[in-house]
């Protein structure tokens, strides 16, 4: 049998995509496949699964943000529980951090998105060191001083797997279909017309992606996606097509508070209404979780100088050599903090501008290119995917704003650089 549309991936770039597709072709045959048991197994539910709405340099993520995070607030008031506390993101700079990124941050101020604090406000709010006069090590660690904390409000975290389960069940109550425990092996490229000569298709034939060779045998559909997160290149490569990305492995390790100067941590008041610690970047670039509803803290950091590479193991040497000793000179009430639980996922790094990549190819389009921050997008990059395979030229995003659908196409690509990555 031949599908309507075949799905590589049951993350959120693939869920939104197919629920996208369904919702506007009803009646259409759509199968997501993956090869893992259920939905959202790969980053989706490694991610920290915070969200900001405004917080971007570029103005391309602050909308696939923006959409994304309305329509995710959009369904939780509808009554169905995303897990979404909007806890705020406070994002920690040095004077000379944040004189690289002040233009925008006034402009986000001025238009009511983020609040700008400096120290002296900060201190009465937040019980961490801000500067660290005659410290060798704290040198050496080559730690930033807190200068400026950027507060986001429309932003905070959810529950990824919460998020994977909207979706899926949409997918179902419409009719789509999946199959798990499916590896796809290759896409299949075929001529469109066929001749039956050897060793079709062809370089001066016209050529589509007919469909898929899984463990599972082969599987065919009149239009594919290919939202394969981290693993996206290793489909794509063999047949060509560059998806301008590449992955890299993220980790993050949680802690439990033992002292009350830990628990005081995850009880910080004065900047949301739940009274936690926002989800905090620190000048480093490493950040902070606090989770009141199951009392643990997630502690993580995008190293820079790491292979790009399949590999997902989580290394608990991380935590000690990266993460632990820089904490606890910003926060030093998490002093021997020890590891109570770890993982790792994938990043789809896009170096290039950092925004998504979502293109389509004959009757291919490809969803990939997060950049750690395609939970929080995911609504936008469903809706672009979905256009794209019906050839529309526009997608309409959640409030009804459009964006040209061949926005995030790598061909003649002109995106604001994103400068908020972490
Ligand atoms: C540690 C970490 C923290 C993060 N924190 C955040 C955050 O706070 N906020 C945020 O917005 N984003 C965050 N992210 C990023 C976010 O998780 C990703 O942007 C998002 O999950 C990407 O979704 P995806 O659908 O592209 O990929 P995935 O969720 O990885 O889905 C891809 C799917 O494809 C399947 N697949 C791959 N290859 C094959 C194949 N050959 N055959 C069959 N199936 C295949 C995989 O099994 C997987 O289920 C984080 C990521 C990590 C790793």
């Amino acid at each position: 049998m031949e599908a309507d549309l075949l799905v590589v991936g049951a993350g959120i770039f693939g869920l939104s995509t197919a629920y996208h597709y369904l919702r506007e072709n009803p009646g259409k045959s759509v199968l997501i496949v993956d090869r893992m048991g259920d939905v959202g197994q790969g980053a989706t539910a490694k991610s920290a699964a915070a969200f900001r709405a405004d917080l971007f340099t570029s103005a391309t993520n602050r909308l696939l943000a923006g959409t994304s995070v309305d329509f995710f607030l959009h369904v939780q008031e509808e009554g169905y529980d995303l897990g979404i506390m909007k806890v705020g993101y406070l994002v920690l700079r040095s004077r000379d951090q944040f004189e690289r990124i002040a233009e925008v941050a006034v402009m986000l101020e001025r238009a009511g998105a983020v609040r700008i604090y400096r120290r002296e406000e900060l201190k009465e709010k937040l019980q961490i060191n801000y500067e660290f006069p005659g410290d060798e090590e704290a040198e050496l660690l080559n730690i930033k001083e807190v200068d400026y904390g950027i507060f986001g409000y429309k932003c905070g975290y959810m529950d990824a797997d919460k998020l994977a389960y909207y979706y899926r069940d949409r997918i179902r109550e419409m009719g789509g279909d999946f199959q798990f425990n499916t590896k796809v092996e290759r896409i299949l490229v075929e001529p469109e017309i066929k001749l039956g000569i050897p060793r079709e298709p062809r370089a001066w034939q016209k050529v589509k992606f007919s469909g898929l060779e899984t463990n599972r045998g082969i599987m065919r559909a009149k239009n594919l996606v290919i939202a394969a997160g981290g693993w996206t290149h290793l489909l794509l490569d063999p047949i060509g097509i560059d998806c301008l990305s590449k992955p890299k492995k993220r980790q993050i390790f949680t802690v439990r508070p033992r002292t009350e100067e830990q628990r005081a941590l995850l009880n910080t008041t004065g900047f949301n209404e739940e009274g936690v610690l926002p989800f905090t970047i620190l000048p480093t670039e490493h950040y902070i979780r606090a989770d009141k509803r199951d009392g643990t803290i997630w502690l993580a950091l995008s190293d820079e100088m790491r292979p790009f590479s399949t590999d997902d193991e989580p290394e608990e040497s991380f935590y000690y050599d990266n993460i632990y000793p820089i904490i606890v000179k910003y926060f030093p009430q998490l002093e021997g903090a020890r590891i109570d639980n770890m993982w790792a996922g994938l990043y789809m790094i896009n170096s290039v501008d950092h925004n998504p990549v979502v293109f389509r190819r004959s009757n291919m389009v490809v969803a990939t290119g997060d950049s750690g921050s395609g939970i929080m997008k995911g609504d936008a990059i469903g809706r672009i995917a979905a256009a794209l395979i019906q050839g529309r030229r526009e997608a309409e995003l959640f409030g009804g704003e459009r964006i040209p659908a061949d926005r995030l196409e790598v061909v003649g690509r002109s995106l604001e650089p994103e400068s908020f990555v972490f």
